[in-house]
């Protein structure tokens, strides 16, 4: 049985007061609700309010992740945040490949896995984003994209780090514009990624969580949530709302 996962990715959202009200609000209605507490809970914050937030996690059963980390180790990389960096503030996870990234940033899928490779040796847990563009789908390309994302990842590592891996299937078009997979088109993609998993290591593979994302919100959560594979959302827009963020917590 997979423990579902329900991430915030904040994206460039933020600020110290914002920040303080939104994960108070957060925690506090946590607290009221005894049934939360069967569910992992992250939020992953822009990397100067990191301190601020571990500070205000302090205590909580919200983990603190981070929305990318470098694959190097340590050096001159002007603007890279590093894996140990992310240790120093207690990040439990990190989000690798998300689709922003891949397209503002021109992330290739080999560079996605090498951070995967650089999150995983420092003991982080990645949160591998895949997903295809509208076009993507249009033209029938789903399956080949998306498996190729999540097999470039697959290859870079080992067999006994599988299990410590979570994947985002977050179709692009989904992403931001209040459009979202239905349900059964994202359960689809969804088994597809697991058997890709099966192919590298049966056991491990049914251990991946492997999380859905692209507008989810309180009033779809709870249909997506309950397909077979879909363990977990990661959330954007919706994080940045106290209410919405507990709603979907509550449905899954
Ligand atoms: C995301 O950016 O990971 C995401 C799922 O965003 P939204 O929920 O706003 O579509």
């Amino acid at each position: 049985m997979r423990r579902k996962l329900v991430a915030g990715n904040w994206k460039m959202n933020g600020s110290l007061a914002a920040n303080t009200l939104l994960l108070t609000e957060i925690k506090s209605g946590l607290n009221s609700n005894p049934d939360s507490a069967i569910c992992d809970v992250a939020v992953c914050v822009p990397a100067p309010y990191f301190a601020q937030c571990q500070g205000l996690l302090n205590g909580a059963a919200i983990a603190l992740g981070a929305q990318d980390v470098s694959s190097h180790e340590a050096g001159a990389y002007t603007g890279e945040v590093s894996t140990s960096m992310l240790q120093e503030f207690d990040c439990r996870y990190v989000i690798v490949g998300h689709s922003e990234r891949r397209a503002y940033f021109a992330e290739s899928n080999e560079l996605i896995a090498q951070k995967t490779v650089r999150a995983l040796q420092a003991g982080l847990t990645p949160i591998v984003c895949v997903g295809e563009t509208l076009a993507q789908r249009e033209a029938g390309q789903i399956d080949s994209v998306v498996a190729e994302q999540l097999n470039v990842v697959l290859a870079a590592i080992a067999v006994s780090d599988l299990a410590k891996i979570v994947v985002a299937y977050e179709p692009v078009w989904a992403i931001g514009t209040g459009k979202t997979a239905t349900p059964a088109m994202a359960q689809e993609v969804h088994a597809m990624l697991r058997k890709q998993l099966q192919v590298k290591n049966a056991e491990a593979a049914a251990q991946v969580r492997i999380l859905y994302g692209g507008s989810m919100k309180p009033d779809n959560a709870q249909e997506l949530l309950a397909m077979s594979d879909i363990d977990g959302g990661l959330i954007g827009g919706a994080a940045l709302k106290s209410a919405d963020f507990l709603a979907i917590i509550q449905a899954a």
